[in-house]
């Protein structure tokens, strides 16, 4: 299975999962890039499907729909199957609560695409509400082999980064991290994750002794709360959140 991404919006990330005949839309808002790509190729788009129902992911839904003629598989029908059938290949859906009710992630090889519960270098907001649900999401999402490639539903690269240096301003990796950023393929292997980013790095023991030397810039206990904390958690304190804004 092979992956193309688009760019729409100002950060926004769709992607394509293809074979040699067969293809699979995920938060089709590129709708001229996408389309023109399945052209170009001689591919059948068999169907169009979302990683959560926030409007900045479905808005090319429809007009990808109607120029295509592929069919949209929505939540119920991903969760209920847990796959989706491409050419020879399955693609599995993980259902991964927390930034939304509704989010999904779509694995496949080693090709992980995450929508906004696991970004490259961040996690999503935690608009659920439900901070626990969303933890354990991460921790699925982190148990993926290393050397598994995250696609996210959008390009925060530059602003996780200010963020994750801020709280660990030693860390070489961060500047590696950024060296190959490149804006027309944006992504990040687990393994770079584990380094980088700060909410997967759970246990690991240099960010508890920076955490306990700087106490989170605003802790809240238990859940998260409908102002879109994101988890924090070291060392098994899984119910501390934080505010990223600095
Ligand atoms: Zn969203």
């Amino acid at each position: 299975m092979e992956i193309r991404q688009f760019r729409y919006s100002s950060d926004n990330l769709s992607y394509l999962l293809y074979d040699k005949t067969s293809a699979l839309a995920i938060d089709a808002g590129a709708v001229e890039a996408l389309l023109a790509f399945i052209s170009e190729q001689g591919l059948k788009l068999e169907f169009v499907t979302n990683t959560h129902l926030h409007p900045d992911h479905t808005v090319g839904n429809k007009a990808v729909l109607e120029q295509s003629g592929a069919k949209y598989l929505d939540n119920n029908t991903l969760l209920e199957k847990g796959k989706i059938r491409l050419g020879r290949e399955d693609i599995t859906v993980y259902h991964t609560p927390g930034h939304t009710e509704d989010s999904v992630c779509f694995h496949c090889g080693n090709i992980l695409i995450t929508g906004d519960t696991l970004f490259n270098g961040t996690v999503g907001n935690c608009f659920s509400g439900d901070i626990k649900a969303f933890f354990e999401s991460a921790k699925l999402l982190a148990s993926f082999p290393p050397e598994t490639i995250v696609y996210a539903g959008h390009d925060y690269i530059k602003e996780s980064m200010f963020f994750a240096k801020y709280v660990d301003p030693d860390n070489k990796e961060i500047d590696l991290f950024l060296k190959k950023y490149d804006p027309n393929h944006v992504c990040s292997t687990l393994a770079e994750e584990f380094k980088i980013n700060p909410y997967l790095r759970f246990n690991d023991e240099k960010m508890a002794a920076i955490l306990k030397k700087r106490p989170p810039l605003r802790r809240r206990g238990g859940r998260g709360g409908r102002s879109g904390k994101k988890i924090f958690a070291v060392g098994g304190r899984e119910n501390e959140s934080f505010d990223d804004k600095i």
